[in-house]
């Protein structure tokens, strides 16, 4: 066949100019196939410049359609080449050229009912795709059907069906590139992260014909199973279809003789052998794991199309290391190739993408994973149940730190109000369960004991499902994929540290959570929150004690009970760790989250403190604050009251003496929260070097100890010169950070952010992703003051945004020493400290 270039239609051959950014990922992949000598029929792309002129209103000159069209073979389909496949593009048109003429000779060779099906098939979808006709009305079957439809659309359009195939193409190509600027499908693909620009280019293609006597058909082919990523050979081979043309003997097979019924492979081994090849060839040139399209014509294969299969998570990380192992890709290739966020998919139970689910509600992603339970509305309900044996999901209009014994009990948290850092997300997250918070289309009834979601009402008892990665609540059980921490998983981040700059740490509190910190190898604990080992059964009435303690004698006595149970918690996490850093952060919260605040729990207190209860009831009225937030919480009550940091580094040296002792050296790492001046921390060093004296007097054993600062507080990061002058760290605390930059609560935020950033207010939720201009600026500017005031300091950020991959490019960016998370997100940290490192 003789090549010609059009002007605005570029034959894809070998060694033409085609581009994925002029003519679109389609063109670009049928080149590829040519030049791996696959069998792809007579193509022709035609570059997004022209498809926008064309919507415009210019017509192609006729020569060059003339141009598509050779003798004998007459026709052609058209398909959408934007730069990205998931960006869509308007519907493929099969058979274009199709006429009178055409048909007359197509029935000759590939019988008349094959004729009639192809052009009833044209006319069907010209008159509804082009013409824009009632799709009913152009729905005809049965043997009058073409003659019905060619006469309908001469009666509804005044004019006989087109038989000039050069018309016929050119409205083709009209109609596509005007579809491309309407709006649906510029939401559709804005919707994929296209610009609403995005360019589209079209190709125009021989048809390999799938209708007609001997093995013919079409079919699709892929190697690997989707779900899993493993080898498999799937797909169908349809006999007797062309496009939606269906001829007479029409048959669907399996591809390969493992499925159970008819395959392929039966039918004709060599054409299935043939496959194989060209698999094994594309995917090896093409270097990915390729969906594959094919045509079938009396026993020669036209491939007609190829586009990357589609996958799971866990399919696109075993998919990028198998590669890498095979030397068809490398390993920096293989990091870059799978999506950080797609690691949490491995990490957790997740409900099969194939079951069937019923959605009652919508929330907030706050925790991803999948678990189903019963219902239980209260801590100690989720307590009982897990006493049980019984798998239940906690529900609450939002939780308190009272509820961590509950959240601890139940498979899965669901919350009515909050957001993404509210108490329930960090700490479900924490935890590695699913948790959806913000949940604003349930209402909870607690003295029913029943929620109404959905239209429907759900009891106490009745089973739900929390899909933590999605945010949508499911009606009863759904089939779940366990989680894959397999070899493919290990492989890929041992690859990503070995090319990363960038620490990753993990925030844990307790020694669970650092055996979990350990397992995902974090290098290290990067803020450890001292406050949640204070809700532990016994700790809390001493810290209750404490805090109704009269004198700085009493309060320290009730800290001296607290003290031997910290200096435990502190070795533990020292032993755990073995020698890599851990920092402790000092007490954070205010006093009265450990209050209890109805009626029966201040009752039960005064019954144990042996006080009048109106004398419970005026104490923790009298630390109730107007915004405990920005109240007496943090550094301010660490000066205020400082028997408890005193008590927190004495529990914190006398550990390090004795992990010290047994085991691998500790330098312990001391931080003091929501500082806003550098006198605090002058003052809190001042404390804690006097306890170190008392210590290693006491002990007679010296130690080290490196004190840092969390910046949470815009005010600390514009002073993070002077504040670096007395600390050997920072650590950005960037949910306070985003919180107090924006003066928006972290815990009420829920209740406006779908709002916000539905009507662009926000591009994103900050608590999610690190708001890089304003937040951002802040931390631009504290890491350049501290490093200019102290070149040496070791900074880092421990907020939520430190396992997010967005963020972690821009702390990356911003220099940052290390990044800290839940131990559930230092897979995806690692992942994506790599990528920002290459
Ligand atoms: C922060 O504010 O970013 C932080 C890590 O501390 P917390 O979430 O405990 O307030
Ligand atoms: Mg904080």
């Amino acid at each position: 066949m003789e090549k010609r270039d059009l002007p605005d239609l570029t034959e894809i051959t070998a060694d033409a100019a085609v581009d994925r950014a002029r003519h679109g990922w389609r063109a670009k992949c049928l080149q590829r196939l040519v030049r791996i000598d696959l069998p792809v029929p007579r193509s022709f792309a035609i570059p997004a410049a022209t498809v926008s002129s064309i919507a415009a209103g210019h017509r192609l000159p006729v020569d060059q359609l003339h141009g598509v069209f050779v003798e004998g073979n007459g026709l052609v389909s058209v398909r959408p080449s934007a730069v990205k496949p998931d960006w869509g593009g308007p519907r493929t048109v099969l058979n274009v050229g199709i006429n009178d003429q055409v048909h007359a000779q197509l029935a000759k060779r590939i019988g008349q009912d094959n004729a009639d099906a192809i052009y009833l098939n044209f006319v069907q979808s010209y008159a509804t795709n082009i013409a824009r006709l009632d799709p009913e009305m152009f729905s005809q079957d049965g043997p009058d059907a073409l003659a019905e439809a060619l006469k309908l659309y001469q009666d509804e359009m005044e004019a006989p069906f087109p038989q000039d195939p050069v018309i016929q193409l050119a409205e083709v190509l009209r109609s596509m590139a005007r579809a491309w600027d309407g709006p649906t499908a510029r939401l559709l693909r804005q919707a994929k992260g296209a610009p609403a620009d995005a360019p589209l280019g079209l190709v125009v293609q021989d048809m390999a014909p799938a209708l007609g006597p001997g093995l013919c058909g079409s079919g699709t082919i892929q190697f690997i199973d989707s779900v899993t990523g493993t080898p498999r050979v799937t797909g169908r081979f349809r006999g007797q279809h062309h496009g939606g043309a269906i001829g007479a003997g029409a048959q669907t097979l399996y591809l390969n003789r493992d499925e159970r019924g008819p395959s392929l492979e039966e039918a004709s081994p060599e054409l299935f052998g043939d496959l194989l090849r060209f698999g094994i060839a594309a995917r090896e040139r093409l270097r990915e794991e390729m969906q594959i399209e094919f045509v079938i014509t009396d026993g020669r294969i036209s491939i007609i199309d190829a586009t990357r299969v589609q996958r799971s998570s866990r399919a696109s990380v075993r998919v990028a290391v198998a590669l890498a192992r095979e030397g068809i890709i490398s390993t920096a290739e293989a990091i870059m190739r799978v999506e950080p966020r797609a690691l949490t998919d491995l990490l957790h139970h997740q409900v099969d993408p194939r079951a069937p689910r019923e959605v009652l509600a919508r929330g907030i992603n706050a925790s991803p994973g999948a678990a189903t339970g019963r219902i239980v509305f209260s801590a100690s309900a989720a307590q009982a149940a897990a006493a049980r044996d019984e798998a239940c999901v906690l529900v609450r209009r939002e939780t308190v730190p009272e509820d961590i014994r509950g959240m601890h009990a139940s498979v899965a948290v669901l919350t009515e109000r909050g957001g993404t850092t509210s108490h329930a997300a960090v700490i479900a997250r924490g935890m590695g369960k699913p948790c959806i918070v913000g949940a604003s289309g349930i209402s909870i009834d607690s003295r029913a004991r029943t929620i109404r979601a959905g239209g429907r009402v759900l009891n106490e008892g009745d089973e739900i499902t929390i899909d933590g990665t999605s945010g949508e609540v499911l009606a009863g059980s759904a089939a779940l994929l366990g989680p894959a921490l397999d070899d493919s998983f290990n492989q890929l981040l041992d690859w990503a540290d070995a090319e990363s700059d960038m620490v990753v740490r993990a925030n844990a509190d307790t020694a669970e959570d650092a055996r979990m910190a350990l397992n995902f190898k974090a290098q290290g604990i990067g803020l450890c929150r001292t406050e949640h080992m204070f809700f532990d059964g016994e700790r809390l009435p001493a810290m209750r004690e404490m805090i109704f303690a009269d004198t700085p004698e009493d309060r320290r006595l009730a800290l001296e009970r607290i003290l031997p149970m910290q200096r435990q918690d502190f070795g533990e996490l020292f032993e755990i760790m073995a020698g890599l850093p851990v920092t402790i952060r000092l007490f954070d919260p205010p006093l009265h989250e450990f209050l209890p605040h109805d009626r029966e729990g201040l009752h039960e207190l005064a019954q144990s403190l042996d006080l009048p209860l109106s004398d419970v009831t005026r104490r923790v009225d009298a630390l109730s604050e107007f915004n405990p937030m920005l109240g007496m919480r943090g550094v301010r009550l660490g000066i205020t009251v400082p028997e408890i940091y005193d008590m927190q580094a004495r529990a914190i040296f006398e550990a390090t003496i004795d992990s010290s002792r047994s085991g691998d050296p500790v330098v312990p790492e001391i931080m003091i929260p929501l500082v806003s001046a550098m006198r605090e921390v002058e003052l809190v060093q001042n404390r804690i070097d006097a306890v170190a004296a008392a210590v290693r007097n006491d002990r007679r054993v010296d130690f080290t100890y490196r004190l840092g600062v969390m910046v949470e507080t815009p005010r600390a990061a514009l002073r993070a010169g002077d504040i670096a002058a007395h600390c050997t760290f920072l650590s950005f605390g960037t949910n306070d950070l985003t919180q107090m930059t924006y003066g928006l609560s972290r815990d009420d935020a829920g209740r406006f952010m779908g709002t916000y950033v539905g009507q662009g207010v926000y591009a994103e939720d900050p608590f999610h992703i690190l708001d890089e201009d304003g937040v951002g600026e802040l931390l631009l500017t504290g890491v350049q003051r501290a490093r200019s005031q102290n070149r040496k300091i070791t900074i880092s950020v421990c907020g939520e945004h430190g396992g997010n991959p967005e963020s972690i490019a821009f702390c990356h960016a911003a220099g940052m020493n290390y990044v800290s998370c839940s131990p559930f997100r230092v897979p995806v940290a690692r992942l994506a400290a790599a990528q920002a490192t290459l």
